[in-house]
């Protein structure tokens, strides 16, 4: 049975979605590598509530392909629009930002760009050559769209071949239209799928607190390891404001534990679940059971 759920309300957040600043000169330092090398995050354009631990961890989510998305996902904070043209010399500029932070790991993502023939595949592979190239050693994820699930654009990026290919199937079958209106349950598990046969380190994520039960997300725990998922990420959703979906519940402590359990038995190699956890969430420690 599912356990108790907590309703979001005039209370406010509860406790366990707390967040603190760690170390403001390294945030600092952090957000001027980002800013001197024109680049845009995640972190900062989705709002990510642990930016605070992360940067002032020396470490953020580089989000390529600028920061205009051609998708209307009801949860993502990232703005929707017609986005500018890509820079050919982005992937340099993120290796070059990789260097400057000092990365052991680096996390790549990139709104997504259905106005291009590729939508983005060339920009993601061209950036793991290039840390490859300037950072040797650095470890690489990439969190891709689904890339409308054309293979010739998936294996652009497999072809480079990043440690980790992460793609977020982001919650349950059924609310599948509603979250996300132009990505679909079958075409994220394919992409996975594919990954995986591809002999890469697939990685996807959920969240709760959209409306779903605790059977459909222990159904798609199944579905994803199934596919081939080793590496899974369960968080809490947060509205970003009243123009997104509401969020129905808070999940408790107790339930992303369960879920964690639950996922460890399915046989994932690393499960990162909690509150505040996000697909690249503590990304480096994940990868080295897989
Ligand atoms: S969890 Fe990921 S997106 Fe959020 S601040 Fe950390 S690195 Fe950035």
């Amino acid at each position: 049975m599912d356990p108790v759920l907590r309703k979001g309300g005039p209370g406010g957040k509860p406790p366990w979605l707390k967040v603190r600043l760690e170390d403001w000169a390294e945030f600092r330092r952090t957000e001027e590598v980002v800013l001197t090398h024109g680049l845009h995050t995640v972190c900062h354009s989705a709002r990510c509530p642990n930016i605070g631990e992360c940067w002032s961890r020396g470490t953020a989510t580089l989000m390529l392909l600028g920061n205009t998305c051609t998708r209307t996902c009801g949860f993502c904070a990232v703005k929707s629009g017609v986005p500018r043209a890509f820079d050919p010399h982005e992937p340099h500029r993120v290796a070059e930002a990789v260097k400057a932070l000092g990365l052991r790991f680096a996390v790549l993502t990139s709104v997504a760009r259905d106005d291009l023939p590729d939508g983005g595949a060339w920009v993601f592979a061209e950036s793991i050559r290039e840390i490859r190239r300037l950072c040797p050693g650095v470890g690489v994820e990439v969190l891709i769209p689904d890339l409308r699930g054309k293979d010739e654009h998936l294996d652009l990026v497999f072809d480079a071949r990043p440690d980790v290919l992460n793609h977020n199937i982001e919650t349950v079958r059924r609310l599948q239209r509603r979250v996300r209106p132009s990505a679909a349950y079958g075409r994220s598990l394919r992409v996975l799928a594919r990954a995986a046969e591809r002999g890469l380190v697939a990685k996807s994520g959920l969240m709760l607190g959209l409306g779903e039960t605790g059977d459909e997300v222990r159904e798609t725990l199944g579905d994803l390891r199934a596919a081939g998922v080793r590496i899974v990420t369960i968080g809490q959703y947060l509205r970003p404001d009243e123009d997104h979906l509401p969020m129905e519940r808070y999940a408790s402590p107790e339930e992303f534990e369960e879920l964690r359990d639950y996922a460890r038995v399915l046989g994932f190699d690393h499960v990162e679940s909690g509150p505040l956890v996000r697909s690249s969430y503590h990304a480096e420690r994940a990868v080295a059971p897989a």
